[in-house]
């Protein structure tokens, strides 16, 4: 036996515990290894440090439970193990609770790649099995020093008690929180309007009565935009969210404020944050004493990609429940998962977003409030009931599978995931797909549109007290094949870069006035700022955002705001390109070379591509496009967004936007 101290001291320890060192060492091997496994699972959606510390705590939960559900096995095994018989306790411990171990990290393996396409669904658990039983019969005859067992003990009693500590959880505080230079600090908070920003993913601007819908989808929204003031031609900033809302959030084209580009090597989903040192819309609200609160529906918008910056408070419901329907990818969690009610994950729905909204409406405090409320019912799953609440289909949207044929010959059921499938055009839809498809989007923009009028029923409620200014518009669109194509992220056609914008404020903002002018996203933040009274500087250059109230207060003057060129640019998949819509053009300039021309007021459905009867207007916008195309191609972290090159000035003054 052992000479040393130490070995005689662990002797003792494993002598007077037979079963606990073991257990718990094998406790921390299963859950660092569902760890490792969930971290490899989320690593597409570009988690950092602190979800890496969340998924190792949870993976030790998981484990240690699992562990308790199997000391039973262990015990039989013990029991009738040889070493046992032997007398060999400590070596029949360790074999009994690592085997049952080590059997479920070979059905974890197994089942994910089982999941792949090499093996026939009906052999699927015969493998898992089979994987399971030689994992399990292997791990019985590997038997470590007593000290490796004795410091996996320790360091499994230490990970547990650390994963009962508060650590993690909620995002990062706000960073920074300077003031900008140009913003008037000493004026306070008091007596300035609450402030809400509504954002509603995915959402055509041709839903909305106010954009020619007819019959209305969205009784909600009609009212809002009879009580405000609606812009008929908006331009997102992107086809896709992350440029989009972080121009929404900075004011800044797409081209220019760094988030969404993509970064080198990494997943397609994996893209470029919000750069830290821009100032966001929160963080100028912040410093004039605003309280600053979100909840969004989008695993874009999140801490990680810097849409948390500048907000006391972010909450995002579809992150929580996206991390439980990845949980239930695990053999062990899906029970754990399965009991727990859905709601309790995160209510992603526009109900849920609404409730929480309601919920920083109603807290008792003096102090005036910016809130930005991003729902996403319109995105992708396509559901028969938007109402339904089902993270598992998150999961389901991860790892898209051919759908079933229906008895009809469709393949859109009640739940439709399989978006990329067809967007890549690996799957074909036919007219009655594509149509229940449509009637699946209708039906969420309906459903969000209910909510959003509850938002809307509270802010009227209590503007007698507390007055209050709100915009209300989308990210981008949704194609449903109006040029060919599905879905959003690749394109900038109309349907998917003209974006609704309603601007309410009770005796603060005109009723019922329409504005024709082209307008942006970039434009919503100092339009906000502009109606809670601070003030703004002039924008650096002719593409940045600033307030739209001009344009409704110079209608009483005679007096308009000059009409300025709009851009979008940064896509999710396929071929980069850039967008300009200026006047009645709109100009596209793809990465292949290939440049479209449309006039907005004889082709407002971009039929006829005109680039070649007006080149020396195409030319005009390729000047202007190209450096800024050039600035997204770049794909390395850590770029700086381009600063407009002498060739774009030049452009900029020929067109006469600078001086
Ligand atoms: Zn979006």
């Amino acid at each position: 036996m052992a000479s040393n101290p130490s070995e005689t001291s662990t002797g003792r320890w494993l002598d007077r515990w037979p079963l606990l060192v073991p257990l718990l060492t094998a406790a921390g091997f299963l859950g660092l290894f569902q760890a490792a496994f969930l971290l490899w699972s989320l690593e597409s959606m570009g988690g950092g440090l602190e979800m890496a510390l969340g998924v190792t705590r949870f993976g030790i939960i998981v484990g240690v439970l699992t562990l308790l559900l199997l000391v039973p096995a262990a015990l039989l095994i013990r029991r009738f193990h040889p070493a046992w018989r032997r007398g060999e306790r400590h070596r029949a411990s360790w074999s009994a609770c690592f085997a049952p171990a080590a059997s479920v990290a070979g059905w974890i393996l197994a089942d994910q790649w089982v999941a792949g396409p090499w093996v026939a669904a009906a052999l699927e658990p015969w493998v898992e099995a089979a994987s399971a039983l030689a994992c399990g019969l292997a791990a019985m005859w590997v038997q470590p020093p007593r000290r490796w067992l004795r410091a996996g003990a320790v360091a499994t009693l230490l990970a547990i008690l650390s994963s009962l500590l508060p650590v993690g959880g909620p995002p990062p505080a706000p960073e920074g929180g300077e003031p900008a230079a140009d913003v008037d600090v000493g004026a306070g908070g008091a007596g300035r309007p609450d402030v809400v920003l509504v954002s509603i993913d995915t959402l055509r601007a041709d839903r909305l009565a106010a954009y020619g819908r007819v019959p209305t989808l969205t009784p909600e929204m009609d009212r809002l935009a009879g009580e405000g003031v609606v812009f008929t031609r908006a331009l997102a900033a992107s086809p896709w969210t992350t440029p989009s809302v972080a121009s929404m959030l900075t004011g800044l084209p797409a081209l220019r404020h760094g988030a969404g580009r993509p970064l080198g090597s990494g997943p397609t989903f994996q893209r470029s944050p919000l750069e830290g040192d821009l100032t966001t819309l929160a963080e100028r609200f912040a410093a004039v004493g605003y309280r600053t609160r979100a909840v969004v529906a989008n695993g874009f918008l999140s801490p990680w990609t810097g849409m948390a910056q500048g907000f006391e408070e972010f909450a995002n419901p579809i992150l929580k429940a996206g991390f439980a329907s990845f949980m239930r990818d695990l053999p062990l969690t899906r029970l754990i998962v399965a009991l727990t009610p859905a709601e309790s994950w995160g209510d992603y729905r526009a109900e849920g977003i609404t409730d929480q909204a309601l919920t920083w409406l109603a807290e008792d405090d003096d102090g005036p409030l910016f809130l930005w409320v991003h729902y996403i019912d319109p995105h992708s799953p396509f559901q028969a009931d938007p109402a339904r609440l089902d993270p598992s289909v998150l999961i389901e949207m991860a790892n898209q599978k051919q759908p079933e044929v229906l008895a009809d010959g469709t393949v859109v059921g009640e739940i439709f995931v399989a978006t990329d499938l067809v967007r890549s055009g690996t799957l074909w839809l036919g007219p009655r797909d594509r149509a229940r498809l449509e009637e699946y989007y209708d039906r969420a923009v309906h459903y969000t549109d209910e909510h959003v009028g509850r938002l809307f029923a509270a802010l009227r409620e209590r503007s007698g007290e507390r007055p209050a200014v709100a915009a209300l518009t989308s990210d981008h669109g949704e194609e449903f094949w109006d040029h060919g194509h599905f879905e959003h992220g690749h394109d900038y056609y109309r349907e998917v870069t003209q974006v609704p914008l309603l601007v309410w404020g009770p005796g603060l903002v005109p009723a019922g006035q329409v504005e024709g002018g082209l307008v942006g996203l970039v434009d919503v933040g100092p339009t906000l700022l502009d109606l809670a009274g601070i003030e703004v500087s002039e924008p650096a250059a002719a593409d940045e955002g600033r307030s739209l109230a001009p344009l409704w207060q110079g209608a009483a003057d005679g007096e308009k705001r000059p009409a300025l060129p709009r851009f979008a640019g940064g896509n999710l998949y396929n071929l980069p390109a850039a967008l300009v819509e200026d006047g009645p053009w709109r100009f596209l300039l793809r990465a292949n070379d290939r440049e479209e021309l449309y006039d907005m007021n004889r082709d407002p459905e971009e039929r006829y591509n005109v680039a070649g009867d007006f080149p020396e207007v195409a030319e005009r916008y390729r000047r202007l496009l190209e450096p800024r195309l050039a600035a997204f191609l770049v794909d390395d972290a850590g770029n700086k967004p381009a600063e407009l090159s002498p060739d774009e000035l030049r452009a900029l003054k020929a067109l006469g936007y600078v001086d």
